[in-house]
C-alpha cells in the first residue's frame, strides 16, 4: 500500500505568489482524494503531475471562498479534458447550492457552444453529497473517511476530515479551532495537516482572528493526541505582514511543546506515510 500526501496550496485568502489557496491531495495507491480547491490548485496539480480529470473525489471543508474558488475551473476543466468517472463532491450543508449555482448558470454560453459541437455532457454535473452528521460517512477500497464539525466562523459548518487506511491515519483540517473533540479525532494520527494562521499577537488584531489556530494550541493538541507528525498551512500572517520568517517561527514555537516532527507546508511538498 502506497500512501502519499501532497500539499497543493499552503496559503490562504490573499494573492500570495508563493502559496496557492487551500488544497491538498492524498494518494492511496491509484486513488486520489482531494481536499479543498482554492486559488491556484489546478495549476499546482499540473506542477505535481496529476491530471484534474483523474480526480473523482473532492472533499470541501467549508464554504469560505479561499477553499472553493477553483471548484468551477476544476469541474469545467475535468469535463473539457474528458473525465472518465463521475465526480463526487462531498461537503457541508450549502455545497449543493454552491455547485449548482457556480458551474452551469455562469457558463451557460460556453457550455451550449461545446454541447453544440457534440461534446458529451458526462462529467459536467458533479454528484454532490452534503454531510450532515459527524463520523464516518464514506468508505471504499482500502480507506474510510470521517468528518468532525469544528468551531470556525460563527455558524458556518466547517469540517476536519480524517482518513483511515488500515492502521494509518491522516487528519486534514480546514480552518477552525482546536478542541477536546478534535484532539480525540486526531488520536495517534500519523500525519496531522493543520491550519496555523498566525501567532496570538497577530490574530488578536483582527475580528476574524478568533476563528483560527495558533502554534501553542496546535502543539498541545498534537501532543495530547499522540500525533506523530504535524504539517502546518494557511499562513494568513505571512500574507498580511509580508514576513517570510513567520512560518518558521511558528514551527519553532510548536516544537517547544511538541516532540514530533513539524513540517512547514509548501506548495508541491510531498510526504509519504510509511
Ligand atoms: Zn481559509
Ligand atoms: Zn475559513
Amino acid at each position: 500500500m502506497n500512501i502519499n500526501f501532497t500539499m497543493l496550496g499552503s496559503g490562504a485568502v490573499r494573492n500570495n505568489q508563493r502559496r496557492g489557496g487551500p488544497a491538498q491531495v492524498l494518494k492511496i495507491d491509484n486513488r486520489v482524494l482531494m481536499f479543498d480547491c482554492g486559488r491556484y490548485s489546478c495549476t499546482n496539480l499540473a506542477r505535481v503531475g496529476i491530471k484534474v480529470e483523474t480526480i473523482d473525489r473532492l472533499f470541501l471543508t467549508h464554504l469560505h471562498f479561499d477553499h472553493i474558488i477553483n471548484v468551477p475551473y476544476f469541474v469545467l476543466l475535468g469535463w473539457n479534458n474528458g473525465r472518465k468517472n463521475q465526480l463526487r463532491i462531498f461537503g457541508p450543508e450549502g455545497t449543493e447550492q454552491f455547485v449548482t449555482r457556480s458551474i452551469r448558470p455562469p457558463f451557460e454560453q460556453d457550455i451550449s457552444t461545446r454541447l453544440g459541437h457534440g461534446k458529451d455532457p458526462f462529467g459536467l454535473d458533479p454528484e454532490v453529497v452534503e454531510i450532515r452528521e459527524e463520523g464516518e460517512f464514506f468508505a471504499e477500497e482500502a480507506y474510510s473517511i470521517s468528518a468532525l464539525f469544528v468551531k470556525h466562523a460563527g455558524d458556518m459548518p466547517t469540517f476536519t476530515y480524517r482518513v483511515d487506511v488500515g492502521d494509518r491515519r491522516i487528519v486534514i483540517t480546514g480552518d477552525g479551532l482546536p478542541s477536546q473533540k478534535l484532539t480525540e479525532f486526531c488520536r495517534d494520527a500519523d500525519l496531522l495537516v493543520s491550519e496555523c494562521s498566525g501567532t496570538p499577537e497577530f490574530l488578536a488584531q483582527y475580528p476574524w482572528g478568533a476563528w483560527h489556530t495558533t502554534p501553542k494550541t496546535l502543539a498541545s493538541m498534537a501532543s495530547e493526541a499522540g500525533v506523530k507528525r504535524v504539517m502546518i498551512k494557511h499562513f494568513v500572517i505571512e500574507d498580511i505582514t509580508g514576513d517570510l520568517t513567520a512560518a518558521q517561527r511558528m514551527a519553532d514555537q510548536i516544537s517547544q511543546s511538541y516532540d514530533g516532527e513539524v513540517i512547514i507546508g509548501e506548495d508541491g511538498l510531498q510526504v509519504s506515510i510509511p
